[in-house]
């Protein structure tokens, strides 16, 4: 009888144990976007995806679980790898929104299995694959960027202060955003990625409750793409 029971707690033990590590905790989203003209525009330069040259656009690079200390989980289920027939009705979308810049030249399958695998499926306790996927793609419409910038007549094309850039993006989205910077072959400073925060229901936005660390030019290209 004894051993039986101990058996029995035991397993009750394992499974809240399986039941902790599949739903990793996380506090908020970074909702992070891509200006392709500076993925492309630096000494590793890059190539585009097989489908054809993206349009000039901000393509999202992921949708990431974080914590409110600045820490995020990653690769939190070996279990559930990205499936492409989960999300085949948005892959079309996903070509357009979400494209692939690496060499060689992929259709971005490659791209979206290691978003899904290092960050999606820290996630997984409130969005599986379809539903992490589509959220991604419904917050580049909700935070469409490049009109943003347009609205304050920020093109690409020439630099701009930071201050400004970052100013569009607070008065169209109503927070303010994170730029993070990379580097033309030249040393120069440019407009990489736009952080912003989503709560962990994918519903809304919300003010950023830590910012990533790093450092951008006062003043920054926006270069053409
Ligand atoms: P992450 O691991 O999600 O933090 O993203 C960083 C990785 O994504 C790096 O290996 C980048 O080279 C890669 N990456 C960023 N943008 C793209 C893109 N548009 N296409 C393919 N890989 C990318
Ligand atoms: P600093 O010039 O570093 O004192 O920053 C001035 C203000 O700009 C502070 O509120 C910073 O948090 C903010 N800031 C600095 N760099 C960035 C960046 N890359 N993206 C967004 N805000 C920034």
């Amino acid at each position: 009888m004894k051993f039986q029971c101990s058996i029995v707690i035991s397993l009750l033990l394992l499974q809240c144990l399986a039941v902790l590590v599949a739903s990793q905790s996380f506090d908020f989203f970074y909702f992070v976007q891509q200006w392709p003209g500076s993925y492309c525009d630096t000494e590793r330069s890059c190539c585009y995806p097989t489908t054809g040259k993206p349009t000039a656009d901000f393509g999202i690079h992921g949708l990431w679980p974080n914590h409110d200390d600045g820490s995020y989980p990653s690769n939190c289920d070996p279990n559930s790898p990205f499936n492409p027939s989960e999300v085949s009705d948005l892959k079309s979308s996903m070509q357009k929104n979400w494209p692939t810049l690496a060499c060689p030249s992929g259709d971005g399958q490659e791209f979206w299995s290691h978003e899904w695998e290092k960050h999606g499926t820290c996630s997984e306790s409130v969005l599986d694959q379809h539903a992490y996927f589509k959220l991604a793609l419904s917050l580049k419409q909700k935070a469409n960027l490049l009109q943003a910038l347009k609205s304050s007549g920020i093109t690409p094309g020439s630099s701009y202060s930071l201050e400004s850039i970052k100013d569009a993006i607070t008065e169209a989205v109503g927070y303010t955003p994170w730029i993070e910077c990379n580097k033309d072959s030249s040393g120069n400073s440019q407009l990489y990625q736009i952080y912003l925060c989503v709560d962990t229901s994918g519903s809304d936005l919300i003010k950023c409750p830590v910012f990533p660390k790093g450092a951008c030019s006062k003043e920054i290209e926006f270069p053409s793409f």
